[in-house]
């Protein structure tokens, strides 16, 4: 089972784990920088346009695109997400696939695929103010945030610039204006409801979300077709996604090894060097071990993922678990859930 080898082939400038959302832009930075970059991912690779259902129609599909009612009750959790559906259930992960342990209900939602939960978000994407960085120290809870909103507005102009986001400069100091693309029209009903809900409430403000889906052509992709089918993975990049965009990037600089069907088990830490030196990955359909090595090594598997692969990191100078000295690993997590993710 284990075939441990050091070859050079295994020796990287950087490696990424998981290819979602942030490991999607780890990507795409680590290469567009010069580095070679290891893009290790647990599920099976999805190239973009690789949607089977993106453009199906209920009368081209034999269940006419509804769900089994039996893979609702397979599936008590994850039918829970609104986005979960006949045409999108590929891209999630089954309550028996990978089941849940839960001492209180945890509505925890995974796709494992290269672009993880990217091809399935809402594309939600408001900026934090000030209000949320000093909402908690203002009340006397917690620990005061060690940065402010100035000093992630930039990084916040970065992403947007390249990803993509639709939006009005509504110019609220509770959720800051950024680089957008043109909102996307309010129809007539929205419109009405816009007009009497801040006649009737003066100091409500009722406006058009900011969003990941493009309203004209940007960075070779889209534009949106507003066919509201975006959880299938979008063929024309209307939305932004791993797949659609970090990912072609990175592959572009020839920098990029992606590797699918790689389950990052533990970081490998050299007590001697006192560093952290690699990772120990299975392969996912012949459960045989590598060993990858690299200087630098970012976790983006996913807040539990990420956990779980630091808690089995165990070494002599941390027994229980890379940086788990206190015992807090695991204990204090902050993941997007209710019906998302
Ligand atoms: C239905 C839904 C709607 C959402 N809507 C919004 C929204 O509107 N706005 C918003 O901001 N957020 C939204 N989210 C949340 C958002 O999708 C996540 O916060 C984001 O994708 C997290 O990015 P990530 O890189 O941490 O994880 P992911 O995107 O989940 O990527 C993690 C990747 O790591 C891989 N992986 C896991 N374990 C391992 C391992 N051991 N070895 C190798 N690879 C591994 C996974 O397969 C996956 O590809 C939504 C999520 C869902 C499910």
């Amino acid at each position: 089972m284990n075939n441990i080898n050091s070859n050079k082939e295994n020796q990287f400038d950087v490696i990424v784990v998981g290819s979602g959302m942030s490991g999607g832009w780890a990507a795409k930075e680590f290469t567009e920088k010069g580095f070679n970059t290891l893009v290790l991912e647990r599920g099976r690779n999805i190239e973009h346009g690789d949607y089977p259902t993106a453009t199906m129609e209920p009368w081209n599909d034999d269940q006419n695109m509804v769900i089994d009612p039996k893979v609702i009750d397979e599936n008590p959790i994850l039918s829970k997400c609104y986005a979960f559906g006949r045409a999108t259930e590929h891209h999630f992960v089954k309550d028996n696939e990978h089941p849940y342990v839960q001492v209180k209900p945890f509505d925890w939602i995974k796709g494992y695929q290269v672009g993880g939960k990217s091809l399935m978000w809402a594309r939600q994407v408001q900026r934090w103010s000030d209000l949320d960085f000093t909402a908690n120290a203002k009340d006397g809870h917690g620990v005061d945030w060690p940065i402010r909103y100035a000093d992630l507005a930039p990084w916040y102009s970065y992403v947007e610039k390249f990803a993509g986001i639709s939006g009005n400069k509504d110019g609220l100091e509770q959720i800051p204006d950024g680089e957008f693309l043109p909102a996307m029209d309010m129809n007539c009903v929205e419109t009405s409801l816009k007009e009497k809900i801040e006649a009737k409430f003066p100091f409500t403000n009722y406006i058009s979300a900011r969003t990941a889906n493009i309203s004209q052509r940007h960075n070779e992709r889209g534009p949106c077709m507003y066919r509201s089918r975006c959880e299938r993975g979008c063929p024309f990049g209307g939305y932004f996604s791993a797949n659609s965009s970090t990912l072609p990037a990175a592959k572009k600089t020839g920098n990029m090894t992606l590797r699918p069907h790689s389950v990052v088990h533990s970081v490998i830490y050299d007590d001697a060097k006192e560093k952290a030196i690699g990772v120990k990955v299975i392969d996912a359909n012949t459960k045989e071990m590598t060993e990858y090595y690299s200087k630098v090594i970012f976790l983006n598997a996913g807040t539990l993922n990420t956990t779980g692969i630091l808690l089995n990191s165990k070494s002599e100078r941390f027994p229980k678990g890379l940086g788990n000295e206190h015992d807090v690993l695991g204990r204090y997590l902050m993941i997007t859930i209710t019906g998302e993710a």
